[in-house]
């Protein structure tokens, strides 16, 4: 097929401005899945992704679309994934892409994530197509919607097409601009074949399969395809696109999007913006923009009972096969056992894998406090990377550790602006720069530690800001922060997986908080129990955890004998998913109430 009749496009939004409502009805349009199949929305495939509205995976798809210009093109949706912990998902999308449509909820307006996926398009040298959705609304105001595009995106308010994609509003005008606007598929004239690697995923039956975007020359079974990042050879045995199921094909060629299965065993050796091409006349310059992704969240995974150790392993190599991304390896804890240390992309990374173990593989699991990773420098020794609290060399021996740190743009309500500013510098962020994006709302650009927003800076933004406010960021570069290690001590046991890195000042207040939390969490215990918070072996701060024993019969008045054995069933069975530590059994939820908090 002619490449000028293919286009390539995505569909970048803020989560929640109606990018998989918008994208089942473009599928419907071009009859590529018809309405009933649509029960479920169609490119948001996992559970979890449902429940918590956001696309983790990107799933493309081939529409055939008739223009009005009486020609049928081939046109690929690619699905990005809107958080920015997978910034780096999101910038693979849009490098298989020649356009975008940009979303904007006409009730809500430009969000800090609009912003930052627009400005990461338009790097890309993608074309921009703006859509303001949801204009059936009622609190829609398209006014402030083009006010907010010219002056904050600049781009020309007369290129917004209005649409709703649950009333089937401006559905054709979209695919029109689309043929119209998003120029067909780039550099589909490099002599050799190069195909752009964006994601990958496995599947028990068929082994390996890679995503992928040609962008010059074809591949088909048979051929011997070649890695460019890491030299891997293998064979190619199946090509084929997704309509949106995966549907084999003899070739895929120049401006196709679609998957390649090869006998590649581990999805380790797929990496994302890999560039593959052949054996045969193989290509001397990668696709642009390749970079290896580190993760920069981590924390320990324990199985809940030791017996499920296996089955925790086993759970954890099946998650990795599907998302090179997440890192793992062995570890033991004093108080927790034998586990795993991971890493993660970022928090929301964190808790949905975190998720996925405990619903899809049913392992009961405790995870320890996450922690970014230190670069550490010692006498004598080069710097090292510590990524858990418990390796942090004696402090004496310490020269200096330097934190990651990110570069943030915040949009909040004029209104919040003080509140806003006090959250940030007491999350000891620095803001550099105020930019008013319209009559109501500002941006504030700013450098924080990336410490310091994983457990609870979303949730303070939202909540001060009355859900209004949004944040983006990227990762930035490190610095030099007077940093110690704090202890939690349980009955004058340290419990390793609730020591963390902390800044001197701070280190009090939080010592002080995670006692009392720890103290009120705990069940209230037959002997006295301290909790004690510690730098060094200094104590900075202590609370006690109740004594007594609480009789749950007590509450069951008369001799219903049935009920009081179902109770005593139940707090046995309690029992026993607790955990011990310094004699002291800890419900299985302790650690998380503790992050959630
Ligand atoms: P995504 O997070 O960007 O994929 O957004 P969804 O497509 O899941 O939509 C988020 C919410 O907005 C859902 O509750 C949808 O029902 C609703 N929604 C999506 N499109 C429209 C629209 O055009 N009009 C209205 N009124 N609601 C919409």
């Amino acid at each position: 097929m002619d490449v000028s009749l293919t286009r390539n496009f995505c569909i970048i939004a803020h989560v929640d401005h109606g990018k998989t409502t918008l994208s089942d009805r473009l599928l419907e349009y071009t009859n590529t899945v018809t309405q009933r199949v649509l029960t479920a929305q169609h490119l948001d495939s996992m559970d979890l992704e449902k429940e918590r509205g956001i696309t983790i995976k990107s799933h493309p798809v081939t529409m055939h679309y008739p223009a009005k210009d009486g020609l049928i093109y081939k046109i690929n949706l690619m699905d990005t994934p809107g958080h920015v912990d997978f910034a780096y998902e999101v910038s693979r999308s849009l490098a298989a892409c020649e356009g975008a449509v940009l979303l904007i909820d006409a009730a809500q307006g430009v969000e800090a994530q609009t912003v930052a996926n627009a400005h990461l398009a338009t790097a890309q040298g993608l074309k921009i197509i703006p859509v303001i959705n949801k204009i059936d609304l009622p609190s829609a105001n398209l006014d402030l919607c083009i006010t907010q595009l010219e002056d904050i995106l600049m781009i020309p308010g007369e290129e917004a097409i209005l649409a709703s994609g649950k009333s089937g509003i401006g559905i054709q005008d979209i695919l029109e601009a689309v043929v119209a606007r998003i120029p067909p598929p780039r550099w589909s004239h490099h002599p050799a074949v190069r195909a752009l690697v964006f994601d990958s995923l496995y599947d028990s039956y068929r082994g390996v399969i890679t995503y992928a975007r040609v962008f010059s020359g074809s591949v088909k079974a048979g051929d011997q395809m070649l890695l460019m990042s890491n030299n891997q050879k293998s064979e190619i045995k199946e090509v084929g696109v997704f309509t949106p199921k995966m549907t084999k094909m003899d070739t895929l060629g120049a401006g196709d999007v679609g998957y390649v299965i090869s006998n590649i065993k581990d999805t380790s050796d797929i990496k994302i913006g890999d560039t593959l091409t052949l054996v045969k006349n193989p290509a001397t310059d990668m696709l642009p923009g390749y970079k290896e992704v580190r993760p920069m969240v981590f924390c320990g995974l324990y199985p809940l009972e030791s017996q499920d150790y296996e089955k925790l392993k086993a759970a954890l190599s099946r998650l990795r096969l599907n998302d090179a991304a997440f890192l793992y390896s062995s570890e033991s804890s004093v108080a927790l056992g034998f586990g795993f240390r991971c890493g993660f992309l970022g928090l929301l990374h964190m808790e949905i894998i975190q998720e996925r173990v405990r619903r899809e593989h049913d392992v009961e699991i405790i995870s320890t406090y996450p922690s970014v990773v230190y670069k550490v420098k010692t006498h004598g020794k080069d710097e090292i990377e510590v990524d858990n609290p418990v390796n942090l060399p004696d402090p004496g021996t310490i020269l200096y550790i330097s934190e990651p740190t990110i570069r943030a743009s915040i949009h909040i309500p004029n209104e919040s602006m003080g509140d806003i500013l006090s959250l940030i510098m007491e999350k000891r962020g620095v803001c550099d720069q105020t930019d008013t994006l319209d009559g109501n709302r500002v941006m504030l650009t700013c450098n924080l530690p990336l410490n310091e927003i994983l457990v609870d800076f979303n949730d303070r933004l939202k909540s001060v800001t009355h859900g209004y406010g949004s944040m983006d960021y990227e990762l930035g570069a490190y610095q030099e922060s007077d940093l110690v290690k704090m202890d939690i001590m349980i009955n004058g046991d340290p419990v390793d997986a609730f020591s963390s890195i902390v800044h001197r000042d701070k280190a009090e207040g939080k010592g002080r908080v995670l006692c009392e939390k720890l103290a009120e969490i705990i069940p209230p215990q037959m002997f006295k129990v301290a909790i004690q918070a510690a730098i060094g072996g200094k104590i900075i701060a202590r609370d006690n955890v109740k004594e007594m024993r609480k009789d749950v019969t007590a509450k069951c008045y008369g001799g219903d004998i049935s009920r009081k054995r179902k109770l005593l069933d139940k707090q046995k069975e309690g029992k026993k998913k607790m955990k011990m530590i310094g004699k002291v059994n800890i419900p299985p939820d302790t650690f998380i109430q503790i992050l959630k908090n």
